[in-house]
């Protein structure tokens, strides 16, 4: 295939093979272990794979990455060729990656299943529809939203303001016309007319909670734990108190459950629940993590964003609800972010430009002294785009060593898995060096706003923590409500360390904002909102949608 060709040309270049069959083959599952969506994509029926604390369990890799350019650095190209780059060595390895939202790829966002060599098939299908799931998770969303308007509408017995219900609807397309409205109007036979308005279903707590839910029973206890608003008193009212967390865990039943698909190199991927970055924790499915790890020997996760924002989820959230922990971390750098991060403008990034590179590394060394914080020495991916110079490449390379830790060059995007394998071994060797201690970052029962201060001072380097009023009074309230041992949910950009996008290298001594806190007692988290957060994204001047269509042979054109 010639240079430039669209990611989804190449992954159309290649035949899938049966997804029976390869978990079969790589497994050892029975055919009855899955539940087959076609030839390609499948469920993993849980029941046959052991994930108890006794049974084995393979090594946790972590890829994150430094503060990312807005096209993005190639997380989850390097957790897909880094997998393949096990294999190759002869490892048995899968990826655990997040489900991508079908909204956004009518906008501006390309696919979100890796580029290049290094991608995931079929990669229409999981981009758009894949296995329901989100089908699943809007469906219970909205109806818990009709049951709670249904509940108003027939005499209100729980109580609840209708000046102060939360509870939103969603759906899967990025639509900002939908962003506030007032439902209900019509008269009395028309329900109680409210405040609302959509979010995306990404955004939805629900996609939060069915990706830490650790089984059905969980799922249904954080189901109902969901705060849908309060009464004049103040006092929260649950879906539990409206009684639909039966019917909501009936509704994800079979979303709960990892789906299975292959890289381009045939390689097992788990691609299951989606939940976004900011609002939420950012990662994939507890349980594909874990029905990943009770079926491999290494497992490659990507946690979302920058290693400030996904790293410190993925440890502080999902590693501390669960009892998982990372027995390595990859750090994904490329030149043209250190490059955008010492000062050098967007539409300069291909030229050659080793002084700002040199500058920009400090972001690189802050993103290392972090995870080194959490216990974690990372390896350091170098992730090689074509307009890359030796001379960067090297330049990284050597200041790395001066701060001990691997770095190494990948080239999966152009190569696929045998332009991993040098990075594969690196983790290996890293692994090697014994099992690191991986520490969270403050304890649970320090106070919620201690702990905002701890992520911001220690993390962000932050001077301090600027709480508006409210969000101080709101934090000592739910602690009174019993809510204070909660980790914390920052919802800040992702291109600084500070809450300002425009603040690039490695800032300290800024002041973080916090305007708003929110509780997600369902997800088990106490989000921090520290800017302008969108909840409901719009679409460009000249949306994707325009270019999307299908060709003479029904094929999908357009996509990415
Ligand atoms: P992230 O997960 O960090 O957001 P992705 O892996 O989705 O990033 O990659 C973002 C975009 O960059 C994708 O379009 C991908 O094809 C492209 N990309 C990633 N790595 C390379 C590379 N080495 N060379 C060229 N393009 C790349
Ligand atoms: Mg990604």
């Amino acid at each position: 295939l010639p240079p430039g060709t669209p990611d989804i040309v190449i992954a159309r270049s290649v035949q899938p093979q049966s997804i029976l069959l390869l978990a079969q083959q790589r497994f050892g599952l029975p055919g009855d272990s899955l539940i087959p969506f076609g030839h390609y994509k499948a469920k993993l029926n849980m029941a046959h794979v052991d994930t108890s604390a006794r049974a084995a369990r393979g090594k946790l890799v972590m890829v994150t990455a430094i503060t990312p350019t807005p096209a993005g650095e190639g997380k989850t190209t390097t957790s897909v060729g880094l997998n393949d780059g096990f294999n190759c060595l002869g490892v048995q390895s899968s990826v655990c990656l997040r489900e991508p939202s079908l909204g956004p790829c009518f906008g501006m966002k390309g696919g979100a299943a890796g580029g290049g060599r290094a991608q995931v098939i079929p990669m229409e299908d999981i981009n758009l529809h894949f296995n329901g799931d989100f089908h699943a998770i809007t469906t219970a969303h909205n109806l818990l939203a009709s049951i709670l308007d249904n509940h108003m509408h027939w005499g209100n017995e729980v109580g609840l303001d209708p000046r102060h219900v939360y509870w939103r609807r969603v759906m899967d397309l990025t639509d900002r016309s939908l962003r506030y409205m007032v439902s209900g109007l019509g008269g009395t036979a028309h329900g109680t007319p409210r405040e609302t308005g959509f979010d995306i279903t990404v955004a939805s707590e629900i996609m939060a909670i069915l990706c830490l839910a650790d089984g059905l029973p969980d799922l249904r206890q954080r189901l109902g734990n969901i705060i849908v608003g309060r009464r004049p008193d103040m006092s929260p009212v649950t879906a539990r108190d409206l009684g639909v967390e039966g019917a909501l865990t009936v509704l994800l039943k079979e979303a709960l459950l990892p789906n299975l698909v292959q890289s381009l190199e045939h390689n097992p991927v788990f691609i299951h629940g989606g939940p976004f970055a900011n609002i939420a924790h950012g990662c994939n499915s507890v349980t594909a993590t874990r029905a990943a790890l009770a079926l491999n020997d290494v497992v490659v996760t990507e946690a979302g964003f920058g290693a400030d924002l996904g790293a410190e989820k993925f440890i502080d959230i999902k590693c501390r609800q669960t009892g998982l922990r990372p027995d390595a971390a990859v750090l994904v750098c490329t030149v043209r972010a250190l490059k955008m991060q010492g000062g050098v403008s967007r539409k300069d990034l291909a030229t050659p430009d080793l002084h700002s590179l040199r500058a920009g590394a400090v972001n690189l060394e802050r993103h290392i002294r972090n995870l080194r914080r959490f216990g974690l020495v990372p390896v350091v991916c170098i992730n090689r785009f074509p307009t890359d110079s030796d001379e960067e490449l090297a330049l990284i390379q050597s200041i790395s060593a001066e701060w001990g830790v691997r770095a190494v060059t990948a080239t999966h995007w152009a190569m696929g898995g045998e332009g991993a394998t040098e990075l594969a071994q690196a983790v290996l060797d890293q692994m090697d060096e014994g099992t690191p201690e991986v520490q969270l970052l403050y304890e649970d029962d320090i106070p919620l706003a201690e702990k905002i201060e701890t992520i911001a001072t220690r993390i962000y380097d932050a001077a301090s923590v600027d709480f508006t009023p409210a969000a101080k009074r709101q934090l000592e309230e739910y602690e009174q409500l019993g809510f204070g041992h909660l980790p914390v949910c920052i919802a800040k950009t992702q291109y600084s360390f500070s809450a300002d996008p425009s603040l690039r290298g490695a800032p300290s001594g800024h002041v973080l904002p916090v305007r708003e806190v929110r509780l997600s007692a369902g997800a088990g988290f106490v989000v921090a909102v520290c800017g302008d957060i969108m909840t409901m994204p719009g679409l460009p001047r000249r949306p994707a949608a325009l270019d999307i269509s299908l060709d003479e042979n029904d094929q999908v054109t357009g996509l990415a």
